[in-house]
């Protein structure tokens, strides 16, 4: 029998981690946390493991929300096997430290006292047992080796796959953590099975987002560079607030290839902190992980400035100049955020959105705010500011649009789909589409804590 169970606490996008138990054999997918929870809240939750540990956890990549309570899980459950590619447990130990960082900044700001939920020194010492496996190569794990695992690439960041697995009785199962078919500025597309897939574990992030018809990534990117040459030449600032991993890479190429063709001023770039240190590890891994452009390191090419060093004075948002830092969704304490706040007031400025924000996270609040109306960066109220800049939105997704992911479910045409990691709408809305299209599959989407039969 092989059965699953969501153990991330809600349907969307939070803390990644779900229980596959087949023949025997206790397989864990990821182990995030949640990005908008504190302290215990943000972890999956893992009491709903029982009594019978697990043999092995995948962790598909390295964003916080399918990696972050990894070393918990571990401090837990010391036995199981933890599997993830090169790529993912270089960047992982890096974001990982940085949440170290970032969670004893709480304890100390918020009074969040289970923070940090691990140190350095525990960090480290769980990287050792961390197993890396290439692409495309099968491996046995599972309960006596008796599940055959092969990984494939993703398309979705540095580092990042889909997992499949063959259980004793030979049926097959991908998780396909989070996936992007369509090339972007670094990452070439997924490399995914096209057929012989019982059960699909499918992500949908974009589940009910259209896109529109005449939607192309090269149309984007013009419309994208003419909107930061127009800011530029009225002599106002561009903010992007960029995810530290993935999207910051992708677009400083891209604002490279901007200037050296001439589509925007050669101005300054502030980029730095966590995603400087990324862009280390993409530059030095160039040569051995998928890339469009093999060899191309970002540091030799594109020139920034960096940011103040903690405890300096912040970050001032002057004329003429291009903002690329984080975090995407402008969380409190970040440099997106504190940019905003100058930004916001100043018709001359703008902040330009490169991808999903949530509607409860700053940047989603401001996306929703009507221009010349105020805004409250914080949920509870607090200080309101003027929405007098120019805010656009760019669609730079690292996920599969809509159609994508229902051409996949239709072409792989398993006997079960089952929906994770999409807000309850992107999940009802695919879940009803798909129902429609593969009228002899099993469609689910399981609550948190239901043990569902696959
Ligand atoms: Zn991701
Ligand atoms: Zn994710």
């Amino acid at each position: 029998m092989i059965t699953f169970t969501n153990i991330s606490g809600a349907c969307e996008i939070g803390s990644n981690c779900y229980i596959l138990d087949m023949h025997g054999s206790r397989i864990v997918l990821d182990s995030g946390m949640h990005p908008k929870k504190e302290g215990n809240e943000a972890k999956p939750d893992f009491s709903l493991i029982g009594a019978a540990d697990p043999d092995t956890l995948f962790i598909t990549h390295a964003h916080l929300d399918h990696i972050g309570t990894l070393p918990v899980f571990q401090d837990e459950y010391p036995g199981a096997e933890v599997i993830m590619t090169h790529g993912t447990a270089e960047v992982g130990a890096a974001m990982l430290h940085n949440s170290v960082n970032v969670m004893t900044a709480k304890r100390l700001q918020d009074g969040i006292f289970e923070y940090p939920f691990f140190t350095h020194g525990e960090l480290e010492r769980a990287a050792h047992s961390w197993i890396t496996r290439p692409y495309g190569e099968p491996f046995r794990t599972g309960r006596s080796g008796s599940v055959l695992a092969t990984l494939h690439d993703a398309g979705h960041i540095l580092g990042s796959c889909c997992v499949e697995l063959e259980a004793e009785d030979g049926t097959t199962i991908l998780y396909t953590g989070d996936l992007q078919f369509e090339p972007q500025s670094i990452i070439p597309g997924a490399e995914v099975p096209e057929k012989g897939i019982d059960i699909l574990i499918m992500e949908c992030t974009h589940g009910c987002t259209e896109r529109p018809a005449d939607y192309t990534r090269e149309g984007e990117l013009l419309r994208f560079a003419k909107a930061i040459r127009e800011v530029l030449e009225n002599n106002g600032a561009v903010l992007i607030p960029v995810f530290a991993l993935g999207k910051s890479q992708g677009l400083l190429l891209e604002l490279g290839r901007f200037k050296e063709q001439g589509l925007i001023p050669d101005v300054p770039i502030y980029f730095g902190g966590l995603s400087s240190k990324i862009t280390q590890i993409y530059d030095k891994l160039s040569d051995n992980t998928p890339r469009l452009h093999p060899g191309y390191r970002l540091q030799d090419h594109v020139e920034t400035h960096g940011l103040p060093k903690q405890g300096k004075a912040p970050l001032v948002a002057s004329p003429g100049n291009i903002y690329l830092v984080s975090s995407g969704m402008m969380s409190e304490h970040t440099v997106s955020y504190n940019l905003a706040k100058q930004v916001l007031p100043r018709a001359k400025d703008a902040i330009l959105f490169v991808g999903y924000s949530d509607p409860d996270s700053p940047a989603g609040r401001i996306k929703a705010t009507p221009h010349g109306q105020v805004v409250h960066l914080k949920p509870n109220g607090g200080q309101a500011y003027p929405v007098n800049c120019r805010i656009e939105n760019f669609d730079f997704s690292g996920h599969a649009s809509r159609d994508a992911l229902i051409d996949y479910a239709c072409k792989l045409a398993p006997h079960t789909v089952v929906l994770v990691h999409g807000d309850p709408e992107a999940e009802e809305s695919l879940r009803a589409t798909l129902v429609e299209k593969l009228p002899n599959s099993k469609i689910l989407v399981p609550q948190p804590g239901q043990v569902c039969q696959l």
